[in-house]
């Protein structure tokens, strides 16, 4: 059974298992700022959706990345989904979208029944290239939104994406669900863009269990977001309704939490910086091995440390070995293109996606590891590689 040994304790024959190392799991403040803000909550009686959490949440967030407005949401799905009406994607309607990323990224184009067509990523950012974007313009002149990616915390090339949609007079969503408090030329993600998407799902930087948020400096879209995602009342005393709703918002326990998350974002960066620094370090130099791409305008916030291997030595082969010594790691996304459910979509591409896909490792990152749990992985990795 992986991770698990003999052990002589008091001179009987024990199993102990190594302690699991994860790739990314949540992390309440040691200040206990999150169950004080569930206190409160709880005091008021204010359990129900809504209340001084979720308006808290919203301005500390749109206060803490530099945007005018915000809308806490159920997920950082819903919050795409949100963002696409918001930009009044329909029915047939094109939307470009990155290629590699998590499947969530797309779904909520398919529920506004229009269409995906995806963008291939670079080896430079690993995310959105804007040489196929601009090919993507061409063939497709009249599309409606695109949805770019900040993977792992590392930054799209944004200026010429930002250029691009404003050319085609196409909105730009950024889905930030992994990059919050990853900075582009000293900007946050997720403020470039019309729309901006965060998810404080169990492993993301920073999390509420589940939820999400939609930012842009559009007052009056933030606040048609926050009507639909309360099963869009109409201004009346009986149940009126003229639009079709949604029960998207976030509930004022969770927004607690993520108030209290929220304090300690930059503590969990610098920890990850120091998961990626220490990896660099000991993997870096190793024959057969590349660390992600951290570009001079870049500063990710370091959601997972990730490695692209050079063929000889395949992903599988360092997941499996850490899975023995009780240690999570996984493939990098699969591309959209290639699953089954997206297949019949165009991509527009060369390919790049495919191969950071079959030779990427997402390593453990989890904020809690310690030195010696962070050696102990360089070491099978390591070991795997052989040199
Ligand atoms: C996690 C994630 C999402 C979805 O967020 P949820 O809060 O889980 O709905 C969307 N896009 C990307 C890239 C993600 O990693």
């Amino acid at each position: 059974m992986p991770g698990y040994g003999s052990l002589m304790i008091n001179g009987r024959k024990g199993v102990f298992m190594a302690k699991k190392i994860y790739l990314s799991s949540p992390h309440m403040s040691d200040e206990g700022y999150e169950q004080a803000y569930i206190e409160e909550a709880f005091e008021s009686n204010w359990i129900a959706p809504l209340g001084a959490n979720v308006d808290g949440f919203e301005q500390e967030l749109a206060a803490k990345i530099g945007v005018k407005h915000a809308a806490a949401l159920s997920s950082g799905t819903a919050a795409i989904h949100m963002a696409l009406k918001a930009a009044g994607v329909g029915p047939g309607d094109i939307v470009f979208c990155q290629d590699l990323t998590f499947s969530a990224s797309v779904n909520p184009i398919i529920y506004q029944n229009a269409t995906p067509v995806f963008i291939d990523s670079n080896f430079e950012t690993w995310n959105m290239d804007p040489e196929a974007l601009e090919t993507a313009f061409a063939k497709y002149p009249n599309v409606k939104a695109v949805i770019v990616v900040h993977l792992y915390g590392l930054s799209a090339d944004l200026d010429p994406i930002v250029e691009l949609c404003k050319k085609h007079n196409v909105t730009l969503i950024e889905d930030a669900a992994e990059s919050l408090g990853t900075t582009y030329k000293g900007k946050f993600t997720g403020t470039y863009g019309d729309y901006g998407v965060f998810s404080f799902n169990g492993n993301k930087i920073i999390t509420t269990s589940g939820g999400g948020m939609l930012v842009s400096n559009n007052e009056e879209r933030i606040a048609k977001v926050k009507f639909w995602a309360t099963q869009a009342r109409d201004k009346a005393r009986h149940y009126q309704h003229s639009e079709i709703g949604y029960n998207y918002r976030m509930s004022n326990i969770l927004a607690g939490i993520g108030r209290g998350q929220l304090k300690v974002l930059d503590q969990r960066i610098a920890k990850k910086k120091y998961i990626f620094e220490f990896y660099k370090r000991e993997l870096g130099e190793l024959d057969g091995i590349e660390l992600m791409p951290i570009n001079e305008w870049n500063e990710p916030n370091y959601w997972l440390s990730c490695i692209l291997l050079n063929g000889q030595i395949r992903p599988v082969d360092i997941i499996e070995a850490l899975e023995k010594g009780n240690i999570e790691s996984r493939p990098i996304w699969k591309p959209m293109h290639l699953q089954p459910v997206f297949s019949k979509y165009d991509y527009i591409g060369e390919g790049v996606s495919e191969k950071i896909y079959n030779n990427g490792v997402c390593l453990p990152s989890d904020t809690k590891m310690t030195p010696q749990d962070i050696m102990k992985v360089c070491n099978l990795i390591t070991r795997v590689v052989g040199n």
